[in-house]
C-alpha cells in the first residue's frame, strides 16, 4: 500500500460505481499526474495561465471561449452569477446578493437534483432564485414559458442520469423558450461524454465536470461565447473567488482534456458481458447488461438480488462489500439492484470484485 494512506489509515477503495466524489473523483493518468507536478514547480502569471486554459476549454467543447472552475457545481454558481452580475464590478461585488437585477433561474422540477448537494443551493449561491415549475415527472414548455417575467435571468436544463428522465420538457423545447423570451440557457452537463454535443444544441452556457467523464482532477468547466465567458472570469474577483483554482489542476485539466478521447474506445459492453457471466451462477444473484440511464455509451454489469436466496438484501450486501473496501453502484439498490461500472475498474480490481462477492454470498448470511 502506497506509504501515506498507510500513515493516514485510509486504504485505496476499489471503485466498481462510476465518476463518484465520494470515492475520490478519477484515478488520473500519469500524464495528467506529470502536468500537475511540472505545474507546481514553477510560478506563473495566473490571469494569462486561466486565459490559455480557457482556449484549450474552448477547442475541446467547439465553442469560442472557456471558464475552468473547481467543478460542476461551482461552475453553475458562476454561471448564475455571470448572468445575474455581467462584468459590472459593484454588482459582482454584491452577490449573493444581487440588488435590483433579474435573479430567477427557472428549472423543470424534475432537474431539481441533488449530487451531493442540491442544485438549488448552487443557484443560490450565485445570487440566483430558484424557481421550480411543473411537477417531479411532468414538465412541458408551456411551464417554461409562464414562469418567465422582468425578474428572470436564465432557465437552467439538468443534463444527467440524477434527472427525472420521462416526462420532461427536452433540450430543444427549452432553448426555443428561450429565445423567443431572450433568456439564456444554462446546461449542466456536468457527466456528459461528449464535449460539444452540447454546445452544439444553442444552449448560451454548458458546464462540464473535468472529473467525471473527462478523467481529469477534480476541476470543471464552463463554456460559451467570448462575452458570456468574460462576465463568468469577472465572477473570480467576486463569489467565485472561494472557488479558485489552483496551477496545479489547471495543468491537470488540460492534459487532461488533451488525452480525453485518445484512450481505445467501446470494449467495455464485451468485458462487463464476461463478468455478468461469470457471476450468473452465484445465489440468489441474476445477472445481465444494461445501458446507461441518461443515454451515454456506457455499459454495467447489473445484480438483481434475491434476498431470500442471496440470504441478504441488495443495500445489505452492497454495504458489507464496502466494508471489505469494493463499492458498487447502488443508488437503485432498494428496488433490489446494484451495478458495477466498468469505467473506474481495472482488471484486476474486477477479480478482486469477483472474490470479494463470491465469498460473501456463498459464504451465506452474516
Ligand atoms: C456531479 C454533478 C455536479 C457536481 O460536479 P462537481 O464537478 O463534482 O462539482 C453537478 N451537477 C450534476 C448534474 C452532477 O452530476
Amino acid at each position: 500500500m502506497p506509504t501515506l494512506h498507510h500513515d493516514l489509515g485510509v486504504p485505496p477503495a476499489i471503485n466498481a460505481s462510476g465518476r463518484m466524489t465520494a470515492l475520490g473523483g478519477s484515478v488520473l493518468g500519469d500524464g495528467v499526474i506529470a502536468a500537475m507536478g511540472d505545474a507546481a514547480r514553477h510560478h506563473v502569471v495566473m490571469d494569462d495561465l486561466l486565459d490559455a486554459v480557457g482556449r484549450e476549454i474552448a477547442r475541446a467543447t467547439g465553442t469560442e471561449a472557456g471558464c475552468p472552475t473547481t467543478g460542476a457545481a461551482s461552475g453553475v454558481a458562476i454561471a448564475v452569477a455571470s448572468l445575474i452580475a455581467g462584468t459590472d464590478v459593484s454588482r459582482v461585488e454584491a452577490l449573493p446578493d444581487p440588488g435590483g437585477a433579474p435573479c430567477e433561474v427557472i428549472l423543470p422540477r424534475g432537474h431539481s437534483v441533488y449530487f451531493g448537494a442540491p442544485i438549488r443551493q448552487m443557484i443560490a449561491l450565485g445570487g440566483g432564485r430558484p424557481v421550480e415549475v411543473g411537477s417531479a415527472n411532468k414538465v412541458t414548455a408551456d411551464h417554461l414559458a409562464g414562469a418567465i417575467g422582468p425578474r428572470t435571468a436564465a432557465l437552467l436544463y439538468v443534463q444527467s442520469h440524477h434527472a427525472v428522465q420521462k416526462g420532461m420538457v427536452s433540450l430543444a423545447e427549452t432553448i426555443e423558450v428561450g429565445r423567443r423570451h431572450d433568456i439564456p440557457v444554462i446546461v449542466d452537463a456536468a457527466a456528459e461524454e461528449d464535449l460539444k454535443h452540447w454546445p452544439a444544441t444553442g444552449a448560451d452556457l454548458v458546464v462540464y465536470s473535468g472529473g467525471k467523464a473527462v478523467g481529469g482532477p477534480a476541476s470543471g468547466m464552463i463554456c460559451g461565447s467570448a462575452a458570456r465567458i468574460a462576465a463568468c472570469r469577472a465572477q473570480y474577483g467576486g463569489i467565485a473567488r472561494p472557488m479558485k483554482v489552483g496551477k496545479e489542476t489547471l495543468f491537470g485539466l488540460v492534459q487532461a482534456l488533451r488525452d480525453y478521447g485518445t484512450a481505445e474506445p467501446g470494449g467495455h459492453r464485451a468485458r462487463m458481458e464476461k463478468l455478468a457471466a461469470r457471476l450468473a451462477d452465484l445465489p440468489g444473484i441474476t445477472t445481465r447488461v444494461v445501458g446507461d440511464e441518461a443515454g451515454r455509451a456506457i455499459h454495467r454489469t447489473e445484480l438483481t438480488v434475491d434476498p431470500a436466496a442471496a440470504g441478504r438484501d441488495a443495500a445489505t450486501l452492497a454495504s458489507e462489500l464496502a466494508s471489505t473496501g469494493v463499492h458498487l453502484r447502488d443508488h437503485l439498490a432498494v428496488t433490489g439492484r446494484l451495478l458495477i461500472d466498468p469505467r473506474p475498474l481495472r482488471p484486476d480490481e474486477e477479480d478482486h470484485l469477483v472474490d470479494r462477492l463470491t465469498a460473501l454470498v456463498e459464504g451465506g448470511a452474516r
